[in-house]
């Protein structure tokens, strides 16, 4: 069933066996999962409503400290279904390679293998509302074959050509709301924001979450397992906002909470040319898709990759390139001035940001947009209908995985949002070796990708100085940040997901991944969430946790 929080009388006490907070992929995963599990009852928190509201919003809201980053407010959708109400679908399971220790990747290796989680890969293709499980480009050789395309011949062995599926894109809160509304044993709670997660005396034991609405409501939830699905910041902050018993935060004895934050490093280089447009632009193109049959049926894009064996040797670590569309008026100033615009806008009509903020930022772009009119009504035109007839040629755009980094963190920081929380301090930082790793990958891809019948280079190739770190985007992946290992020392959650040294407090989502691989991050966060609900309902059943009293420090009384 579905509640709006704003209507529970405050002091209130629900309770449940489990308690999961925050309703996007991760969180709805597992409570559809638990919908099976009629006996099992679930209270499902999400800070947000149906639909966007600019308050809700601005909960999101943060500071940049490091490498120039997207806004944190407007790129992330604070209400039900999370991010995926703003994601692009594209989903591949991670590589074999990218689970295991890599000597040349400090701080590589995850607790188990691409086997273990195989298993839930093929399961999350239902809850991504992807069609059948198969990566390998000759399982669709029959499609590529009717439509006439294929497979971009390679210079030689050491890059290869991966296949990506393309969900709808699933927007998890409308897909799964009458699911959700329909189900007897999970209550979902709208507009309920976590606060605070409590602990007995000796912070071992998680006895409940503290919620509190927008509208001044405050009550709590006690449950026998709490599981963390706010995302890869959100998880961090609510664990370093938790500190009434660990005074450094929740799970936090060995100081990782918040670091090792990672997101994919995007970066265009080369420009090139497709010798045949319509044999591969559909399949190497990231603005189309090649589709199978109707609009609910297979679509699927292709990425160029090295092998395992090329990591290997030239030690670099995992990344994907497809090809962008350019347009002459990329790099005019009025082209430039008419996308900050947009964003501006975007940032406002789509996320909910302030008014004030986005027609500051707009306000700013105008000048240049009326001294540079044509450039920027073609450019923008280019931009929304992508006409060919305006497109110049493409270029090479790499999604790189970077080296996970100690000092790249989520903090605290002393602003506060409108609940009177610390809000983020977001300190993204890359090293010398990520620029190296793409270095090798641009000399990698301007040697091997190009041939005769395939891609052909324009111009120069790219040189990294003119591009590193000056068009250095990121995905909106927030991983890393509750880092996954069996040593309490080197990770904040063990293999299953526990945060170590609690019993009954686990965490779900991209922020447990201890490196990241190139792929997007989603399928394997669901496949994460579906391995985890085993071990929750295995715990439920024969390890019968104690639901304790929650346990209310006298120094944070529930209002
Ligand atoms: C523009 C964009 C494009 C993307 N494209 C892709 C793509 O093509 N492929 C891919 O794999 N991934 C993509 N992603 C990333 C993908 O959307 C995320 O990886 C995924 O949604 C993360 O799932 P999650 O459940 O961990 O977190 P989220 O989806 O962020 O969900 C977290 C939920 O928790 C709620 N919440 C937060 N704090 C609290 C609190 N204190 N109390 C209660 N609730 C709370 C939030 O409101 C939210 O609903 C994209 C992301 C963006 C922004």
């Amino acid at each position: 069933m579905i509640i709006d929080a704003r209507s529970i009388d405050s002091s209130s006490i629900i309770e449940s066996d489990l308690c999961i907070v925050g309703a996007g992929a991760a969180g709805i995963a597992i409570a559809l999962e638990f919908m099976k599990k009629s006996d099992v009852s679930v209270v499902l928190l999400e800070s947000g409503g149906e639909k966007l509201d600019p308050a809700t919003q601005s909960l999101n809201g943060g500071h940049q400290l490091g490498v120039a980053y997207d806004d944190l407010e407007a790129s992330r959708s604070r209400f039900l279904g999370g991010a995926t109400n703003c994601w692009g679908g594209w989903c591949r399971p991670l590589d074999e390679l990218d689970f295991q220790v890599r000597d040349w990747i400090p701080n590589s290796g995850w607790p188990f293998g691409k086997a273990e989680l195989l298993p839930y890969y093929e399961r999350s293709h239902a809850v991504l509302q992807l069609k059948p499980f198969a990566y390998d480009v000759s399982a669709h050789a029959d499609l590529l074959k009717e439509r006439g395309l294929a497979p971009l011949p390679l210079g030689s062995k050491r890059l290869d050509n991966m296949l990506v599926h393309l969900s709808g894109p699933a927007r998890f809160g409308k897909a799964y709301r009458d699911q959700l509304r329909r189900a007897s044993n999970v209550k979902l709670l709208l507009m309920a924001n976590a606060t605070e997660i409590c602990t007995d005396h000796a912070g071992t034991n998680v006895t409940g979450v503290r919620v509190a609405t927008l509208s001044g409501k405050k009550f709590s939830v006690m449950a026998k397992i709490v599981v963390l699905a706010a995302g890869g910041i959100e998880n961090p902050r609510l664990l370093l906002l938790s500190n009434q018993v660990q005074t450094k935060g929740l799970g936090n004895g060995a100081d990782l909470v918040g670091r090792y934050f990672m997101d994919h490093p995007r970066i265009r280089s080369s420009r090139v040319r497709l010798e045949d447009l319509r044999r591969f632009r559909r399949l190497y193109d990231n603005q189309v898709a090649l589709q199978r049959g109707d609009k609910q049926d297979t679509r699927l894009t292709m990425h160029l990759a090295p092998t395992a064996e090329t990591q290997r040797a030239l030690r670099i670590p995992n990344s994907r390139t497809y090809i962008a569309q350019r347009y002459a008026q990329d790099a005019s100033k009025g082209f430039q001035a008419a996308r900050r615009f947009t964003l501006a806008v975007r940032a406002c009509v789509r996320f909910g940001r302030p008014l004030g903020a986005c027609a500051k930022e707009a306000a700013r772009t105008i000048p240049t947009l009326i001294a540079n009119a044509p450039a920027a009504a073609i450019g923008s035109v280019a931009v929304r209908h992508k006409p060919s007839l305006l497109r110049e040629d493409f270029s090479f755009e790499s999604v790189l995985e970077p080296i996970p980094n100690y000092d790249s963190r989520v903090t605290l920081a002393p602003t506060r949002d409108r609940l009177g929380l610390n809000q983020v301090n977001v300190d993204w930082r890359l090293t010398d070796a990520d620029r190296r790793h793409f270095d090798i990958l641009c000399e990698l891809l301007n040697k091997d990708a190009l041939t005769r019948d395939g891609l052909h280079l324009v111009g120069d190739p790219v040189s990294t100085d003119t591009v590193w770190p000056s068009k250095l985007g990121g995905c909106w992946h927030h991983m890393g940040t509750t880092r996954m290992d069996a040593n309490p020392a080197k990770g904040v959650v063990g293999p299953d997901g526990r945060v170590h040294g609690i019993s009954n407090l686990f965490i779900a989502g991209s922020s447990v991944f201890p490196t990241s691989g190139s792929d997007m991050p989603t399928i394997t966060i669901v496949a994460l969430a579906l391995r985890l609900c085993d071990r929750l309902n295995a715990m439920l059943r024969s390890e019968s946790p104690r639901r304790t009293q929650l346990d209310l420090q006298p120094s944070a009384p529930m209002g």
